[in-house]
């Protein structure tokens, strides 16, 4: 699909641009951002025509609920360029709709494809020099949500404002990853708002991860919080564990972020022929593989790293290693996905716009 224009959004242009005093090989991930955002403000029960404008600081009344009561939704994707300077999305419409879901569990407002769809095409097209070529380039988008409306009073917000802003990155190494196994702390409930990209459930995890952090672990695997005997997903990944020849994923459930790189993942181990199951893993399971030798790998599955290998666990107490394999389905599943991305495979399903 092309990127276009649409009237349907105003564009009040930066006088200069800031490209050119950024390091493009040496960016600190979600730090820098391009000379553009878009706004739009719901407002009288109706969202307002969007505007993209010079990013820029904005003032919100001290007593806005998201403030206060925390309704702030958001999400992560990335924009890709290709040999020939074509800028590409990667299933965006599964981003908006996971999006509206949020808003509808956060008592936000839903956006319009409008806004959220065209707005990300207007906007990319207006910043594609910040999209740069070459692999593991991209150019993360970050759209959100929050409440602007003033008052201490303990209900929803009646008006809201919608935002993108655009951060270039590079490839995403996180170096070697060792995780804990959560036993005591949870992400998620039952009912609660796990599904959603909440901020308070980024908020919530700082702290169980900074105790990780200090025994020298950088995540936590987070388990389901009525027994923690089954593994759910990681702080911004879903967690994927192969066992033999077989890679097992949790269910998606109002615990679990319906991550759009597990589900392509899903997608493309069913298309080549490698066994997956969508299916709780117990942590005995996990501990009796690792004992027996038939745990192969760990790995997390998000758009920031597209996939973060694990090398080793820590389970009430005790440590065990990931075996160092070759031919990882890791590997061969992330070159797959980004191939695909990167325009330099075929698209057979379909998800690049
Ligand atoms: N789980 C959580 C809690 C996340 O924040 C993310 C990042 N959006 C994911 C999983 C992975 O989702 P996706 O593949 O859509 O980035």
């Amino acid at each position: 699909m092309i990127l276009k224009n649409t009237s349907e959004i105003d564009i009040v242009r930066a006088n200069s641009t800031k490209i050119n005093d950024v390091d493009f090989e040496n960016l600190t991930f979600g730090s820098v951002f391009t000379d553009h955002m878009l706004v739009c403000d719901f407002k009288d029960g109706k969202w307002e025509k969007p505007v993209i404008k010079p990013y820029e600081p904005f003032l919100i009344d001290p007593s806005a609920k998201v403030f206060h009561y925390g309704q702030a939704i958001f999400e992560g994707m990335k924009a890709y360029k290709d040999e020939n300077d074509d800028v590409w999305l990667f299933r965006p419409d599964e981003n908006f709709h996971r999006f509206n879901k949020s808003a509808i569990r956060m008592a936000m407002p839903e956006v319009t494809e409008e806004i959220f769809i065209d707005g990300l095409k207007t906007i990319i097209d207006l910043e594609r020099d910040w999209v740069k070529k070459g692999d593991g380039n991209s150019l993360y988008i970050r759209p959100f949500m929050i409440a602007i409306g003033s008052g201490v009073i303990a209900n929803p917000s009646t008006q809201y404002r919608f935002m993108i802003i655009l951060s270039p990155a590079r490839s995403y190494f996180a170096g070697e990853v060792k995780v804990i196994i959560a036993d005591h702390y949870s992400r998620a409930a039952n009912g609660g708002i796990g599904a959603a990209k909440a901020a308070g459930n980024y908020a919530g995890q700082f702290y169980p991860t900074k105790l990780a952090n200090e025994k020298g672990f950088q995540q936590v695997i987070w388990t389901d919080d009525a027994t923690h005997t089954k593994l759910e997903e990681a702080g911004t990944m879903n967690v994927f564990v192969r066992i033999n020849d077989t890679l097992i994923t949790a269910p998606i459930s109002d615990r679990i972020l319906d991550g759009i790189t597990r589900k392509s993942l899903i997608d493309i181990a069913k298309r080549d022929g490698i066994k997956i199951e969508e299916r709780s893993v117990l942590v005995d399971e996990l501990l009796t593989a690792a004992k027996n030798g038939s745990l192969k790998e760990i790995f997390g599955a998000g758009t920031a790293a597209v996939v973060s290998p694990i090398v080793g666990f820590s389970c009430q107490d005790v440590y065990y290693e990931l075996p160092k394999i070759e031919n990882s389905f890791a590997n061969d599943i992330k070159d797959k996905l980004t191939k695909i991305q990167y325009k330099q495979a075929e698209d057979t399903f379909g998800w690049m716009v």
